[in-house]
């Protein structure tokens, strides 16, 4: 059983192709700078060969061509290998749970494009162009709201008028469903106890990022609401506002709904707020210079963590776990060490040595940076979730799941 999974960005496409057999990446790569200057394709296989070069591709049909030609040239014999393709899809509408891509389920996916404007787009294309590439292979969507399913209504609901819950279904739905179950399940089994008797908070720190409260294996909470926007700081996006502000800038600068969402997706976060960069390895290095923009941006995304940490303690009434994953979470002693300082008394500590020196790998994907006081384990863990979007796959190939609706 070979699975081909796909994460398609608005200038990237990164795939995985896995041996389900034992669950091994036989293949992996990813497209950078799709439709900008110097797009570029590195990849590696099972056997530790690995390639970067400069790619002539223009479009993600072309990437797609490119992968197609790579796969087939080396991995695959036919495409006729592929058992199936799974696709990264952020918000599914009434679907949840991954399901096989039919004309129905991708009309849905476009209705859902207002809520995901920046990545729905691409994923949608990318989904498009592979059927017309590989039109014998089973095609599945899998969602990032999938975990938050279980989410309760008090929860889930905003404080509007009723009929947007209601009729229109509005209410929070969460994204990153595939990180967060994966580092929730990889804590557990790290800790050698069951998932379903602990209390576990997730942090996804990437440049989308969102703060998770699991309890016995369950999302019933996260930052992230209906759209990508809620919650944290994120890289370009500017998480939680006072709704109030909005009318109030859109009225003083003009702007049109088409304008307050280019801010609000691409300008704001750690861009907006340092003016430095959206990346945080470029915010830590020009806060350290003395930029006060980019100590602002650190500090504030620091505290939303924090912050949110601290709302999800509550919400789970204690914490066995707290897991940092996704680039920043992984890679920033910096911003774990702001994260937890002073938590102390809620039984956080950092072992500091191990904070700064051990680093999660691929084939040592999970590092204790707790310290000897802590009553919380804090675990670094290196998510997967490419690995859970094909077990979903194989669930919808093995008719286990993809009839059940939100
Ligand atoms: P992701 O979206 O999960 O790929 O994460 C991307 C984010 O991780 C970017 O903001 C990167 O700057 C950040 N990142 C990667 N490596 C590091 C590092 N060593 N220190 C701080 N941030 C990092």
């Amino acid at each position: 059983m070979k699975i081909l999974v796909i994460n398609s960005g608005s200038s990237s496409l990164k795939y995985t192709l896995f041996n389900m057999a034992d669950e091994s990446v036989i293949f992996a790569g990813t497209f950078d700078r799709i439709g900008l200057e110097g797009p570029t394709h590195a990849y590696r296989s099972q056997d530790g060969n690995r390639s970067a070069h400069t790619s002539q591709i223009r479009n993600h049909g072309q990437a797609l061509d490119e992968l197609l030609h790579t796969l087939t040239g080396g991995p695959l014999e036919s495409l006729g290998d592929l058992s199936a393709v799974a696709h990264r899809v952020g918000h599914g509408g009434k679907y949840r749970n991954a399901v096989r891509i039919t004309p129905d389920v991708l009309s849905e996916i476009r209705r859902m494009t207002p809520m995901i404007p920046l990545h729905h787009p691409a994923m949608i294309m990318e989904i498009e162009e592979c059927r017309v590439r590989m039109p014998d292979a089973v095609h599945v969507a899998v969602f990032d709201t999938w975990f938050h399913r279980t989410i309760p209504d008090k929860a889930a609901i905003y404080g509007l008028p009723y009929k947007y819950f209601k009729e229109r279904g509005y209410r929070r739905t969460g994204f990153h469903g595939n990180s967060h179950a994966y580092i929730s399940a990889k804590a557990a089994e790290f800790l050698g106890r069951p998932l379903e008797e602990l209390k576990v908070i997730t942090c996804h720190l990437g440049n989308g990022a969102s703060v998770c409260a699991i309890e016995r294996g369950r999302s019933i909470d996260t930052s992230l609401g209906m759209t990508a926007l809620e919650g944290l700081i994120m890289g370009t996006r500017a998480g939680d506002l006072d709704p109030g502000l909005m009318p109030v800038i859109m009225k003083e600068d003009s702007l049109t709904p088409d304008d307050v969402i280019g801010m609000l997706y691409r300008d704001s976060g750690l861009k907006g707020i340092s003016g430095v960069s959206s990346d945080m390895r470029e915010v830590e290095a020009a806060a350290e210079q003395g930029n006060h923009r980019a100590h602002l941006a650190l500090d504030a995304f620091c505290y939303k963590v924090k912050r949110y940490v601290g709302a999800m303690l509550m919400v789970l009434g204690g914490c066995d776990v707290l897991v940092f994953a996704g680039g920043i979470g992984r890679n920033s002693p910096t911003v774990r060490q702001k994260v937890l300082e002073g938590s102390e008394g809620l039984g956080f500590s950092l072992n500091e040595h191990a904070n700064h020196s051990r680093r999660a790998y691929a084939d040592n994907p999970v590092v204790d940076i707790s310290g000897d006081a802590s009553k919380v384990k804090v675990l670094v863990i290196r998510t997967f979730e490419e690995l859970m979007m094909a077990r979903q796959c194989m669930e919808v190939i093995e008719g286990k799941s993809g009839r059940e609706h939100a």
